[in-house]
């Protein structure tokens, strides 16, 4: 076989794509094609290591430059995709050339949600938080002494706050909901990073509506909330949640909702075109998700090269996720979505995992500190097997002594 396939968007999904389908022998065409100008490098360590200026930015790259050339893989970096021609199976490139493809792959990942204009959102010293160049510009206001405000307890703005705390800035972090990580993850969790902020000095409004903030100037800018506090602050860092990027997708005429809608193989409404990672929209056990995370990126992208050169392979994530936030590091297995009940199990005074149950089976857990309670879970997870919660509860009964059922047998 040989032929053409295209790649729109090179961050984690596009790159994985690429080098799977050379991998597992593809002989035609490989195009990877990205409006980023930097060689495809990894996101999660920007909001973490990278910030402190710890790491370079060579170190952040997913593959050696060198490696494209070697596995025949054209990278287009710095080059956007402006249309796609389903009936001639082209891309159109900003610059006006046209692309064949035989199979496309649609991995275009999310875009930042901005504050609206009246709350600083288009401000020069407010900032969204997803590519190298917006780490770049961040890391020259994050200074010690200077003082930053987080608008958005979700990951990306916990880490961000710890990441400024350790450089010495005096830090506000500003949650609109009643408590910070909502969207993922429970009270318990929560509870944890908390008090973890907390004790490190951050100072934390919950339920706190951002109402106006002055178009700020190099020296800083003023943000009020609902409740009429002001908060000063020299830079201020928005991680209010991402929007899929659909508009090619959109304007191609494919599925969308909330996402680009794919079926088990990663295949859009057109069987000539598949999408992977953040932008993709799925089944996962009934519900239609997307995941925003390295592993959904990677493991998809993988799934979407064999089904492009074996026939339809069925994409079965199972979802694991990480934060670090000063010295304690979060791991994730599953997703809780749906989640009836927590149980949470403190291993020691600076280890705890919490564990999502949906009635008795096992979904998700939270380790903190405790990376041996997520490789458990994680195997648990894949085997479809749900520990006794009784159990879990009880840190004097040893991972390996706990009783599991069959996930399959409880749903049933
Ligand atoms: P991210 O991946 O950017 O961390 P999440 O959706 O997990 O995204 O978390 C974003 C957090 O920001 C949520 O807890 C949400 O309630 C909060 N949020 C959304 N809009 C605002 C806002 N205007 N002001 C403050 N917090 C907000």
């Amino acid at each position: 076989m040989s032929g053409r396939v295209v790649i729109v968007g090179s961050g984690q999904a596009g790159v994985s794509a690429a080098f799977k389908l050379r991998a597992l022998g593809y002989p035609g065409h490989i195009a990877l094609v990205g409006e980023e100008p930097a060689a495809p490098y990894q996101r999660p360590p920007l909001s973490k290591k990278y910030l402190t200026g710890v790491a370079d930015a060579d170190r952040l790259l997913i593959k050696a430059r060198s490696l494209y050339e070697s596995e025949r893989i054209t990278l287009r970096a710095g080059c956007r995709v402006a249309a796609v021609d389903r009936i001639r199976k082209q891309v159109l490139l900003a610059g006006g050339e046209w692309l064949d493809y035989d199979y496309l792959i649609l991995a275009t990942g999310a875009t930042p949600r901005r504050l609206p204009f009246d709350q600083g959102g288009d401000a020069p010293n407010v900032h969204t938080f997803r590519t190298l160049a917006d780490a770049e510009r961040l890391r020259t206001e994050m200074k010690s002494g200077r003082s930053l405000l987080v608008v958005g307890g979700g990951y990306i703005g916990l880490e961000t706050a710890a990441v400024a705390r350790s450089l010495g800035m005096e830090v506000t972090l500003v949650e609109r909901d009643q408590r910070i990580l909502g969207r993922v993850a429970s009270a318990e969790t929560a509870a944890w990073f908390r008090a973890l902020h907390l004790a490190n000095g951050v100072r934390i409004c919950e339920g706190a509506q951002l109402q106006r903030q002055a178009h700020g100037d190099k020296d800083g800018t003023t943000a009020w909330l609902a409740n009429g506090i002001a908060i000063g602050a020299h830079a201020v860092v928005v991680g209010i949640g991402v929007i899929p990027e659909t508009r090619l997708a959109e304007q191609a005429g494919l599925r969308v909702d909330n996402g680009i809608v794919v079926d088990s193989a990663g295949r859009t409404s057109d069987p000539f075109i598949y999408a992977a990672g953040d932008c993709a929209r799925f089944l996962y056990e009934g519900r239609p998700i997307r995941l925003e995370s390295i592993q959904n990126a990677v493991d998809m992208a993988e799934a979407v090269a064999r089904s492009i050169i074996g026939g339809a392979v069925e994409y079965r994530p199972v979802p694991w996720f990480w934060s670090d936030q000063y010295s304690t590091r979060l791991q994730i297995a599953g997703l809780n979505h749906g989640y009836t009940d927590v149980v949470v199990r403190n291993t020691s005074d600076t280890a705890r995992s919490i564990w999502y149950y949906d009635g008795p089976r096992f979904i998700a857990v939270d380790a903190i500190n405790d990376a041996k309670a997520f490789m458990t879970a994680r195997q648990w997870l894949s085997a479809g097997h749900s520990p006794d919660a009784e159990a879990i509860a009880d840190p004097g009964v040893a991972l390996n002594a706990i009783t599991v059922s069959d996930q399959n047998a409880l749903i049933n």
